[in-house]
């Protein structure tokens, strides 16, 4: 029997037919045409699938489950509450799929709570029963592993990790409230801040020359680039991540007490650097400083966690 999964983003939709081990045995990604609306979308979803079920020439009959994991938020129903790079608001994306394919299951969740059910069944979280997963990206998402199961809350609205309100920021965040994790912790907030220093104090910087004084070039990889090879600015960025990132893993750790966090997202390329900065800081912050807290450590699976993860909702 096969699982479907599709990671729907705000640039591209990506599929695959996955097996009970988590294993992708065919992939496919196309276009999202986000302009064209929810309806055009979910079309796009649909024909993907005929498409993949083609090209692993099976029938609908093998398909136990498609699952959907999107960058937004869904109840039960796959009801789309909101999904802010795609311009929806309540758009009932697990109804138009039923009308497609009949009485297969279809599952809607965030995107990050696929990512940390793909790096429970298969990556960086495998074995453990208790597991969080911060991605940090544009934004921050979070996913909650509890007793094997994924966890959104009683209304599909829990687990916004990064929207834990962990500071004062000089930003609001997207979501209207202030100081929110993925405002210290996100490539946007390290862009945010590495302009804000280099107006107000110091254009002495190795991250200028890297973008050849085009500021609006700065990336998160040029900071962490410059930060590894001792840019001060840089680090000085970085460390206010890691101060952030810290404070919130530090206040998983104390009211969850996952067995293990994993860390992933586009941010977590830059491994070990940021990796051992973050244990040391989030370890600051938990209350029993002689007792033994779950490890942290950096995400396994990369872009296939989306498609991954959302195969795995049906299993
Ligand atoms: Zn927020």
């Amino acid at each position: 029997m096969y699982y479907i999964g599709i990671d729907l983003g705000g640039t591209g939709i990506k599929g695959g037919i996955v097996s009970k081990e988590g294993e992708i045995l065919v992939k496919k990604e196309v276009r999202t045409p986000v302009e064209e609306g929810p309806q055009k979308v979910s079309f796009e979803i649909i024909h993907l699938i005929q498409d993949l079920i083609k090209e692993l020439t099976i029938s609908l009959k093998d398909i136990v489950s498609i699952g959907v994991g999107i960058p937004g938020v869904a109840n039960k129903e796959g009801m789309v509450y909101y999904c802010t790079n795609l311009h929806w608001t309540n758009v009932p994306l697990g109804d138009l799929l039923r009308k497609a394919f009949g009485n297969i299951p279809i599952y809607v969740e965030n995107d990050a709570t696929v990512a940390a059910l793909a790096e429970y069944v298969k990556g960086s979280m495998k074995n453990k029963d208790t597991g969080v997963m911060f991605t940090l990206g544009t934004g921050v998402g979070g996913g909650i592993i509890i007793n094997g199961k994924v966890f959104s809350g009683g209304h599909g609205l829990g687990s916004e990790i990064g929207h834990m309100i962990v500071g004062e920021n000089f930003y609001h965040c997207n979501c209207g409230n202030n100081g929110c994790l993925e405002t210290f912790c996100s490539a946007t907030a390290m862009i945010k801040y590495a302009k804000k220093l280099i107006e107000e104090e110091n254009k002495d910087t190795v991250i200028v020359e890297k973008v050849k004084e085009d500021k609006e070039k700065i990336d998160a990889k040029i900071i962490m680039d410059a930060a590894k090879e001792g840019d001060q600015l840089a680090n000085k960025v970085v460390d206010r991540l890691v101060m952030y990132l810290g404070i919130g893993i530090g206040n998983i750790m104390n009211t969850l007490d996952p067995q293990i966090i994993s860390i992933g997202g586009g941010l977590s390329k830059s491994g070990d650097f940021l990796l051992d900065k973050v244990k040391k800081e989030a370890l600051k912050h938990v209350i029993f400083k002689e007792l033994e807290y779950g490890d942290i450590v950096i995400a396994t699976l990369g872009n296939d966690a989306g498609i991954i993860g959302s195969a795995m909702l049906g299993v």
